[in-house]
């Protein structure tokens, strides 16, 4: 059996006001989702806030009785943090923007302090009680760090995140200050799980548009990690459902409430008070319906607003205007017997919510936003308590409630469109009896299979799963003695190293992409190492001399074009052929895409020109790159270049130029018996062809090459590069060295 540490904001446990009251379970969706994890394949354990500010005196008490006693490990936190963790970062920045309301979004320095400082507190109290082979699976917005803190501490951990709310356009995300660590904190983890395919969709485009990360349907890669996407729509607990719609309380309940609106149909809206479920919207629908329909008068709107949040400011004032809004309306359209909307600001026992999902005649249910919306399926779920007389009523859903896209027979509608819900209303209250049979038929099929135990089953196989899917292609270098073992075992070795996305990541800028302390820490030791180091790149000779000028390093720039020797001051052409008619014509259609590429740069080398597209909205400038190269091949058929269309860059050159001959011009001079050539794109290729029984070949990252070897990133070769730099020379070594020119310091 599997350990499973279930990691959410609340514990499924709510400790009393006072250390001496009584520990109560709570109620809630997720507490409720997780009773159906199957206990024979999980064993699940549970780790959390416990909802109140315990004193520091009382916390160790309280933990051995939650341990024991309820399987959970309470993480305890102090006034100010959950002010900033909670009612700040998490419930006034993140729940507002996830729920596209940029307007009430409020966020500040401290709550992030916070924020981070409360996932860290998490992360420290899960890994003090995981095992490697444990599973962590954590739950919402409150802790979208904690997976990449749990990654970074513990790399071997199988880390879940499920998101319980929508994930917005990448246009919306982008307005948090903290947008790219919230997102690079989700991508810790190994399996991120979204109620619907378009959360799933506007994540992955917020990754490509915000972190420039590209993902396939279902993965995404980042450094040398694979997160695995996935959709789950969560569902209810049906079992409890099923039994409570047996119970004589239950019975009892039905029957009262259905002699006390005996002559009405009811018309049933459940939630939360909060501004994404469209209740001033809704009660508008419902003033033109009442305003409009015959059937009002014999129409009652049982709306039941739990009260939620009541510290921040929005919800307040949403109430008040809630309020405000009932009143009016049932001033205006009561008569001396009846009120139209009966509103219980109330939170209601779960015997009284299934009497009352049993006897609606619709549920209006029509959020603005809505990660999945529970309330529908619940309803649902207890349409059929009496199979023998079976007289279901109607579902209106808004089309942006994550369960819209399940319960395809409800009667879909634009919460924003008052004439359209208050006509839906009109169409479900006469819909004919065949026909809400046939719809509820079909979607209480659903609910009950794909129920709470299916989405928490299928979540959790896929984590146990997900393997890191990382290419692992048949060249992969598992072990790096083959390589320092043939260095060391050299009289002449020597390093073709190629610069951008070898030595260096990329950056968005390419000047901006200059060797760090740590590389140069790297240079010095490789300066002062025995073999022959050549930086050899597509860089203009005057970023390497800028940059790399001052090692005693051979510069081999523009892919070969130039070269400067180390402690000279003179580039020198290794190129003899001068025709570069084909340059300008190449100019002159990079600067016609220029203009329809915002964000596009070029960029003239003697030798080849290339059209940089880092900086531009991904998705539009890859189609464009594409374009223009198919436009290049056209215009370009007879010239003696090369089309090559690389990371983010598209760049012409000319054929006789390329790294591999300026590889082979190199070992021509000197007998080296050993070298090694490292490289990470197409241009590389040529170096990895050059025929010598001396070169071993790296290709770092992904995609198809001729390299022997390959590494997964820039990284983990620059560990191998530090290994290198401390290998003892071969005892032959240093006679041949003096043979080698003078070196320079580091
Ligand atoms: N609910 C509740 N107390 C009530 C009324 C409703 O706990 O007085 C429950 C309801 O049964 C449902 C949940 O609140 O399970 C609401 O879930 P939903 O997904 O509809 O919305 P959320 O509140 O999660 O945004």
């Amino acid at each position: 059996m599997k350990k499973v540490i279930n990691v959410a904001n609340r514990l499924p446990v709510t400790l009393g006001s006072t250390a001496s009251s009584p520990i109560r379970k709570s109620s809630g969706g997720l507490v409720a989702a997780l009773e159906g994890v199957n206990n024979d394949e999980f064993q699940l354990q549970s780790l959390g806030w416990p909802g109140v500010v315990v004193d520091e005196q009382n916390q160790q008490a309280i933990s051995s009785t939650l341990k024991n006693d309820y399987d959970c490990i309470p993480v305890f936190l102090s006034e100010d943090e959950v002010d900033g963790y909670y009612h700040g970062l998490s419930n006034s920045s993140l729940w507002p923007l996830l729920h596209y309301n940029r307007v009430y979004m409020r966020y500040s320095e401290a709550d992030w302090q916070a924020y981070v400082a409360v996932n860290q507190k998490f992360a420290n109290a899960v890994l003090a009680s995981a095992q490697d082979d444990d599973i962590v699976w954590v739950h919402d917005y409150h802790l979208m760090l904690l997976p990449e803190m749990l990654r970074k501490a513990r790399p071997a951990l199988k880390v879940g995140f499920f998101l319980h709310t929508p994930f917005p356009s990448s246009e919306i995300i982008r307005c948090h200050p903290r947008r790219t660590e919230l997102i690079r904190g989700l991508l810790g983890a190994d399996l991120i799980g979204f109620h619907t395919s378009s959360y799933l969709r506007h994540f992955r485009s917020s990754a490509l548009q915000l972190l420039g990360l590209e993902s396939e349907m279902t993965t995404i890669t980042s450094g040398n990690h694979v997160s695995s996407l996935g959709v789950f729509p969560i569902g209810i607990n049906s079992g409890s459902f099923e039994q409570e719609l047996k119970r004589p309380e239950f019975f009892d309940t039905l029957v009262e409430y259905q002699n006390n609106w005996a002559d009405k149909k009811i018309v049933l809206s459940v939630e939360r008070l909060d501004y994404s479920k469209g209740l001033l919207r809704r009660l508008e629908a419902i003033e033109t319906f009442l305003a409009n329909s015959e059937q009002a008068k014999d129409v009652v709107f049982v709306f039941i607003g739990v009260p939620t949040r009541g510290e921040v400011k929005e919800y307040q004032e949403l109430r008040e205007k809630i309020e405000g809004e009932v009143g009016r309306i049932n001033g205006l359209y009561a008569s001396v017997q009846h009120s139209p909307i009966h509103f219980i600001h109330q939170s209601i026992p779960f015997t009284a919510l299934c009497a009352l999902y049993s006897i609606a005649d619709v549920a209006l249910v029509t959020p603005l936003v809505d990660g999945m919306n529970l309330v529908a399926k619940e309803f649902i779920a207890c349409q059929g308590y009496h199979p023998e007389s079976y007289d279901p009523g109607v579902l209106i859903l808004s089309e942006f409630a994550g369960a819209a896209q399940e319960l395809l027979n409800a009667i879909i509608v634009n919460p924003y469109d008052k004439l359209e819900v208050a006509n839906s209303l009109e169409k479900a209250l006469t819909m004919p009896l065949a026909e809400r049979q046939e719809r509820m038929n079909y979607m209480t099929a659903r609910v009950m299979q794909f129920d709470s135990s299916h989405w928490a089953d299928g979540f959790l196989m896929q984590l146990i799963s997900h393997r890191e899917k990382l290419p692992q292609p048949q060249n992969m270098l598992a072990n790096e003695s083959i390589i320092l073992q043939a260095l060391q075992q050299a009289k002449r070795p020597a390093l073709f190293l190629d610069y951008d996305g070898t030595l260096r990541d990329f950056e968005d800028k390419p000047e901006d992409a200059t060797p760090d302390l740590h590389l140069k820490g790297i240079f010095t030791q490789l300066a002062n190492s025995a073999i022959d180091i050549f930086i050899i790149s597509g860089r203009p000779a005057s970023f390497l001399e800028q940059w790399l000028g001052d090692y005693p390093f051979t510069l081999i720039a523009e892919h070969g074009n130039r070269y400067r020797l180390p402690g000279e001051s003179d580039w020198q052409s290794l190129n003899n052929n001068t025709d570069h008619n084909w340059k300008n014509p190449v100019v002159d259609i990079f600067r016609l895409y220029e203009g329809s590429t915002p964000g596009c740069t070029i960029e003239e080398k003697q030798t080849s020109v290339v059209w940089h597209y880092r900086q531009c909205e991904p998705v539009y400038a890859k189609w464009k790159a594409n374009q223009l190269v198919h436009d290049l091949y056209d215009m370009l058929g007879n010239s003696p270049v090369e089309i090559h269309h690389g990371k983010r860059i598209v760049e012409v050159s000319s054929i006789h130029i390329n790294k591999g001959r300026a590889v082979e011009h190199f070992i021509n001079q000197h007998n080296y018996d050993r070298i090694i050539c490292a490289g990470d794109d197409q241009t590389d290729e040529t170096m990895f062809r050059v025929e010598s029984d001396a070169l071993i070949s790296i290709k770092i990252g992904e995609g198809d090459s001729l390299a022997q070897h390959r590494i997964a990133g820039v990284i983990p070769f620059l560990n191998l590069l530090q290994n290198i730099s401390n290998l003892t020379p071969h005892p032959d070594q240093e006679q041949e060295q003096d043979q080698l020119p003078q070196k320079l310091a580091g």
